[in-house]
């Protein structure tokens, strides 16, 4: 090869394409797009006999996240997005689009209640938001133009678990689709595609990841819905990038491992809050699945505690405005999450000033519950 001058040797500088097969772990295809030895090889790309052409459309690394995601979830097809926003974005869209109508929860994480309810409208879609823990209430609010109802398998912050048979099956009655949050309960616990519902969302961000380095979303569910969705992802240039997709799959080799001991935690932690004077309510679901029951506890403190106080005393346990990594942290929803809501939105769905949501971490489950008693203990007020 006459690579004569420095300019051209230093393009074409490749490792032997070689020395990367036959690797334990996935390689990282840090590549925005794919070549081609000649036209026809390009043209088998259209054909369908090639895979890969541009990684904003589809990438080995986004293709292993989602794929190995979506047979956890039991469902027929994955793919990975951006974040958990542009995975639900891009999920809606390949249901509904101008001229529909969507119901949903009125208790679904802040950023999801915002795209929702202020987002939407500029792709035309009408909006609806009920209370799902009536499902009259849901019907109630379906019209002609209705074509999905959205919410979340365990809600945030005060973690009601959704009938999901319910649902699905009320869907069937209107033939409407059914989409599903599911990154509180995550696929160790439930398989929302398995009662019914047609796609998963997931903030890969959360428990898929479950080290707070990446931030992604995933789609799993109906092969044909999955195949809209990804073309809106690609259109939005909502793709993830090739290393965060590797880092979450990576992540997401130790799920069940984690869930257990974070479940296990959590029950525990429930357990003593309920005997704890100065707690005034413990919201963690009673049963989730046979694995557990979840990570995620929501505490309404008693007035005799000092907000602030308690926020300055727990010690190694630090406040983020995010969940489901491996060390314990707390959150405050009044604040961060349902900072967007009105008053009115936020009595509503019982966010006050007392509310702190944590989520647990793999510690010692004592030494967790020691650190919440203590904090507890140092805020109490004259
Ligand atoms: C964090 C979260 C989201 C949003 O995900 P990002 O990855 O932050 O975009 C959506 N739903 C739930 C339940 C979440 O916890």
């Amino acid at each position: 090869m006459s690579h004569s001058s420095f300019e051209t040797k230093v393009v074409h500088n490749k490792v032997d394409q070689e020395t990367i097969s036959n690797s334990k772990s996935t390689p990282i295809y840090q590549t925005s797009a794919f070549t081609f030895k000649d036209l026809s090889h390009l043209e088998s790309y259209y054909e369908g006999n090639s895979p890969y052409l541009y990684s904003r459309e589809r990438n080995p690394n986004t293709d292993e996240l989602g794929d190995s995601i979506a047979r956890l979830e039991g469902a027929e097809a994955g793919a990975a997005t951006s974040s958990g926003m542009s995975a639900i974005l891009a999920g809606i869209l390949a249901i509904a689009g101008s001229g529909d109508h969507i119901v949903a929860a009125e208790d679904l994480y802040g950023g999801t209640h915002h795209l929702i309810s202020k987002e939407l409208e500029t792709f035309g879609i009408e909006v609806s938001m009920v209370s799902f823990s009536n499902l009259q209430e849901v019907e109630d609010s379906i019209k002609p133009h209705t074509k999905l109802l959205y919410t979340e398998s365990i809600t945030n912050p005060f973690l009601r678990v959704e009938d999901l048979q319910g649902l699905v099956k009320l869907a069937n009655k209107y033939q409407l689709s059914t989409m599903v949050d599911n990154t509180f309960a995550t696929p160790y616990l439930l398989n929302p595609c398995e009662a019914g519902v047609d796609l998963v969302v997931h903030s890969a961000t959360k428990y898929i990841g479950g080290h707070s380095d990446v931030t992604a979303g995933v789609l799993a569910g109906k092969e044909e819905i999955i195949k809209r969705a990804v073309k809106k992802v690609s259109a939005f240039g909502a793709n993830l990038s090739p290393f965060e997709a590797w880092l979450a799959q990576r992540g997401a080799k130790t799920l069940a491992l984690r869930m257990k001991q974070q479940s296990q935690n959590a029950e525990c932690l429930a357990k003593s809050f309920r005997s704890n004077p100065h707690v005034k309510h413990v919201y963690y679901p009673e049963f989730v699945s046979e694995n557990g029951h979840g990570a995620i506890v929501t505490i309404e403190l008693k007035k005799s505690v000092d907000i602030e106080r308690f926020f300055q005393c727990l010690g190694w346990v630090k406040i983020a405005p995010t969940l489901a990594g491996v060390e314990t942290t707390v959150s405050y929803p009044l604040t961060t999450s349902h900072r967007s809501l009105t008053d009115e939105q936020r009595a509503k769905v019982g966010i006050n000033k007392y509310v702190v949501r944590l989520s647990i971490g793999i510690e010692d489950a004592d030494d967790i519950i020691e650190q919440f008693r203590e904090a507890i203990e140092e805020s109490l007020g004259e």
